[in-house]
C-alpha cells in the first residue's frame, strides 16, 4: 500500500505558511514504513526540532482504479478517519529553499499516525463531517470537506492520472489552519464526528 498525500488543501493553512494557493493539487508520498504502529506513541526524531502535527481527513481506497472520472470517485472508497501527517518544519523549510524534494521532512519513519476508520455510512453527516485535533485538551484544528480547495473527489481524479490507486491505499487530504509543533509528553486526540478516532502521545 501507498500514502499519498495533498499539501496545502485549505485557503486558511496556505497563507499560515505564506504558501500561495495552488491551481492543481500538491502531491507527495509517504512509504509504508511511515505508520506508526498501533498502540505506539510518536517520537519526535533526532533530526529535527521543529517536528509539527498536521490532523487530516483520510480516505481509505477499496478498489482499483486510474484516470478515475470525478463523478465516479464516490465509488472507489466507503471508509474515513482522521489522521496526522507529522513534518519535520525546519527540515521542509530548507528542503523547499533550495528546491529539493519533501521527502526527509514528510515521509521519515513514525511520520503517519492513522485513526479508526469508520464507514461513510455510519457518519451523521457522510457529505460533510467534521474533524478535529485535541492537543492536551485543547482544540487546535478543525475543518470539514466542504472546506477544502479541491475535494475529495477532485483530489481522486488528480491523483488516479498519475497514481494507480489499489485497495488499501490512503490519501491524506491536506490540513487545515492550525499546526503547531510538538513537545514531549504532548497528547493528542483525534475526532471525526463525535467519535475518537485515535489517541496517540508523544515520546
Ligand atoms: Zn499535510
Amino acid at each position: 500500500m501507498k500514502i499519498i498525500c495533498v499539501g496545502r488543501n485549505y485557503i486558511e493553512h496556505a497563507k499560515e505558511l505564506n504558501n500561495s494557493v495552488p491551481k492543481e493539487p500538491v502531491l507527495f508520498l509517504k512509504p509504508e514504513t511511515a505508520i506508526v504502529p498501533k498502540k505506539n506513541p510518536f517520537f519526535i526524531p533526532d533530526f529535527s526540532e521543529d517536528v509539527h502535527y498536521e490532523a487530516e481527513l483520510v480516505v481509505k481506497i477499496n478498489k482499483v482504479g486510474k484516470n478515475i472520472q470525478e463523478k465516479f470517485a464516490h465509488k472507489y472508497y466507503n471508509q474515513l478517519t482522521v489522521g496526522l501527517d507529522f513534518t519535520a518544519r525546519d527540515i521542509q523549510q530548507k528542503q523547499k529553499e533550495k528546491g529539493l524534494p519533501w521527502e526527509i521532512a514528510k515521509a521519515f519513519d513514525g511520520s503517519a499516525a492513522i485513526g479508526k476508520f469508520m464507514e461513510i455510512s455510519e457518519l451523521d453527516n457522510p457529505e460533510d463531517p467534521t474533524f478535529s485535533l485535541l492537543l492536551n485538551g485543547k482544540k487546535v484544528q478543525s475543518a470539514k470537506p466542504s472546506e477544502m480547495i479541491f475535494p475529495i473527489h477532485k483530489l481522486i481524479a488528480e491523483i488516479s492520472k498519475y497514481f494507480t490507486l489499489k485497495i488499501g491505499d490512503l490519501i491524506f487530504t491536506g490540513t487545515p489552519k492550525g499546526v503547531g509543533k510538538l513537545t514531549k509528553n504532548d497528547q493528542m486526540h483525534l475526532y471525526l464526528e463525535e467519535k475518537e478516532v485515535l489517541q496517540l502521545n508523544v515520546k
